[in-house]
């Protein structure tokens, strides 16, 4: 299918030659006239895909929870950020603020900054957070005052590019994006060579053809927070789909209307996403001297936080088809074979509120 960033991505690589995948993946998304933040609905129902603050209320109350955790070990400053990066429609906030009812010295104390690129869903978060005071938005961390600081972000780091390497005979060459005689996109080597000291141990036995990916920007993105934190006091909490140790092979996608698509099919109209190398990023965060804790899956964090009493409570004295509809939510978070095994949560800061 031609889109108009096709066909402009077309031109530039018949000029310029193969175009590396974190470019592609970058020019995909962030492209401020064709690509797909600026223009796709991309989450909900009627988007592409699906996230968890979207699936239950409860997701953005557990994150609330550990956000009032984490203040309490901070010793309760009376002023904070609290940072969301990449808040997508701005629905965990909306429910994470909730926790306030509970605790109003926390929302009194809580300076809501809202880091986004995406003008198109700025607008969204400005109505969703409405009836909330408090809220700035931000291009990016370098804006946020110093004072101690929470940073949350789900689903954000899968959306960042990667470059990936392609093993050849000797050498592990750049995966890179050309074009047939048809005018078609097409895979290709660039000219990009990974330096055998960023690759794992095992990378001379891998067969050729195996893949190695690396995302230098989401390790920027982390450095950065740790820098935050480090210097004004704080935590973070990052969640998405990943492994826990840094290995081969292929995780890009492509997803369009709740389905997988080609990469290489609607630039500009899909979103591209891969799986998050916690190991690569953990290694970030503790060089700069933070305390990192233990990985753990989505749906042991949840149920720690208390999802199923919480699903418990919303559901008590409604019919046995909300109730139902609270069961299925809670499942589709935790449960081993749905989001609780794949989506894990990254966690580290000056405090920690766990093991
Ligand atoms: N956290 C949300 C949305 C996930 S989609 C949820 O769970 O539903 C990814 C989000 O990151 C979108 O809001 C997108 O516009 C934003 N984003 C992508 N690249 C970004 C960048 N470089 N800086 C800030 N936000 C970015």
């Amino acid at each position: 299918m031609t889109t108009p960033l096709k066909s402009r991505i077309i031109t530039h690589i018949k000029n310029s030659g193969p175009l590396p995948l974190a470019e592609y993946m970058h020019w995909c998304m962030a492209d401020p006239r064709d690509g797909y933040y600026a223009n796709q609905e991309a989450i909900g129902a009627k988007g592409d895909f699906i996230t968890a603050p979207e699936i239950s209320q409860i997701f953005g109350e557990m994150i609330g929870i550990w956000a009032v955790e984490t203040w309490e070990a901070l010793g309760k400053p009376s002023s904070f950020n609290l940072v969301e990066l990449g808040p997508g429609k701005g629905t965990l906030m909306l429910d994470l603020l909730r926790i306030g009812n509970a605790v109003p010295e926390f929302l009194n104390a809580a300076q809501v900054q809202m880091i986004e690129t995406s003008e198109k869903l700025i607008t969204t978060q400005k109505q969703t957070l409405a009836h909330h005071d408090n809220i700035t938005w931000h291009k990016s961390l370098q804006e946020i005052p110093p004072q101690p600081t929470l940073v949350i972000a789900n689903e954000f780091l899968d959306v960042l590019p990667i470059r990936q390497y392609v093993k050849t005979e000797n050498q592990w060459r750049e995966h890179a994006i050309g074009v047939d005689k048809k005018d078609n996109l097409v895979w290709t080597l660039g000219t990009g060579i990974l330096d055998s000291d960023s690759l794992p141990q095992d990378a001379s036995s891998q067969p050729d053809g195996a893949i190695f990916e690396i995302s230098t920007i989401r390790e920027a993105f982390i450095a950065n927070t740790a820098d935050l934190i480090k210097e004004n006091k704080g935590a973070a909490l990052f969640i998405d789909y990943g492994h826990g140790k840094t290995g081969f092979g292929d995780t890009v996608q492509a997803m369009r209307a709740h389905g997988f698509t080609g990469i290489l099919e609607e630039p500009g109209l899909a979103d591209l996403t891969s799986h998050v190398d916690f190991d690569a990023l953990a290694k970030t965060a503790n060089s700069a001297e933070l305390q990192v804790s233990a990985l753990v899956k989505q749906g042991e964090f949840l149920l720690a936080k208390g999802l199923i009493e919480r699903a418990g409570q919303l559901g008590h004295q409604q019919s046995p088809e909300i109730q139902e509809q609270l069961t299925q939510q809670a499942e589709r978070l935790a449960l081993p074979d749905e989001m609780g095994n794949l989506f894990k949560v990254f966690e580290f800061g000056t405090v920690k509120n766990r093991d």
